[in-house]
């Protein structure tokens, strides 16, 4: 029988779990919501586990290993998450304890890293370096070469969005001022165009396509910002390529075609930047491609 891992995102609504093969194959998939709280978390890992050996016809035991892709800090070697207050967790040794309910190894990463293992391997970006940038409510990068993800100490590696590039610029709740995030994110896309509810970046599009002139100069502010981080980690790590991901890549096309524009403005103007070739080098993540469960379920190999 061929070895089975499972992939798992837990993120603070769903959860979202898949089965993977040996040769990266995708197999069953589930999507459950979210119990909080360290024993909420537990139930619901093992609810997608469950979930999955159903719909694989197998029991859970049959399981080679079980990775997972969760908010906040992560020290992978001791599987622990600490900080991941959308889950309502303050410090939970996952690994372990989900280890000691299921008797399956399980290995935990943060899940922006995750995704950018995945987004390596689903889009067959090969040999190299790749900068996965997540554009969600918040702002952060994941950094993978050659397949293996760049964790830095304490897991802290990637957190470009608390890069504080304005000194005047807006507060920022991390207590800085100026960050990436209060200009390229969910919550910066808020602030500029408050008209657009809880969830602006679903509805962008549709509302520039009416007229709204407000809809359209966040958007236009967004991509500045979005440019800005690009180029922040190109000069930075001068990655092979950088992909775009988190739920603001639901803006669809306007927003890849908007951010390789102003870098292609950018590159006209200065020879320097243009060596970098940030503009032939972004790609997005595809519309429904599971890049954070499957980097999940690659990373106890990684
Ligand atoms: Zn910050």
């Amino acid at each position: 029988m061929t070895e089975l891992y499972v992939g798992m995102d837990i993120g603070g609504t769903k959860t979202a779990a898949v089965v993977i093969d040996a040769d990266g194959n995708l197999g069953a998939s589930t999507l459950l919501p979210t119990a909080l709280g360290n024993e909420g978390v537990l139930q619901s890992a093992e609810a997608a586990i469950a979930a999955l050996a159903e719909q694989t016809g197998c029991s859970r035991n049959d399981f080679t290993s079980v990775g997972i892709g969760v908010p906040g800090q992560v020290n992978s070697e001791l599987g622990e998450v600490r900080y991941a207050y959308n889950l309502r967790v303050e410090s939970l040794s996952l690994a372990n304890e989900l280890h000691a309910r299921t008797g399956l190894d399980v290995a935990v990463e943060n899940d922006v890293t995750a995704a950018a293992v995945g987004a390596a391997h689903l889009m067959q970006l090969g040999h190299g370096s790749v900068a996965y940038i997540n554009l969600g409510t918040g702002l952060s990068a994941g950094i993978v070469l050659d397949g293996h993800p760049v964790r830095g100490a304490n897991g802290l590696a990637g957190e470009v969005g608390h890069l504080a590039v304005d000194p005047r610029g807006r507060q920022c709740p991390c207590g800085q001022r100026g960050c990436l995030e209060t200009v390229a994110s969910g919550s910066a896309l808020k602030t500029y165009w408050p008209a657009g509810g809880e969830h602006p970046g679903w509805v962008l599009a549709d509302a520039i396509a009416a007229g709204d002139t407000e809809a359209k100069l966040a958007f236009e502010l967004l991509v500045e910002g979005a440019a800005a981080t690009v180029r922040t980690i190109g000069v930075t790590v001068s990655p092979d390529t950088i992909v775009i991901g988190g739920g603001l890549r639901k803006i669809g096309a306007p927003l890849i075609d908007g951010i390789r524009a102003n870098l292609e403005a950018g590159e006209r103007k200065s020879p320097f930047l243009q060596s970098f070739m940030l503009s032939q080098r972004i790609r997005v993540v595809p519309e429904g491609m599971p890049v954070a469960t499957v980097g999940a379920a690659l990373s106890p190999r990684t």
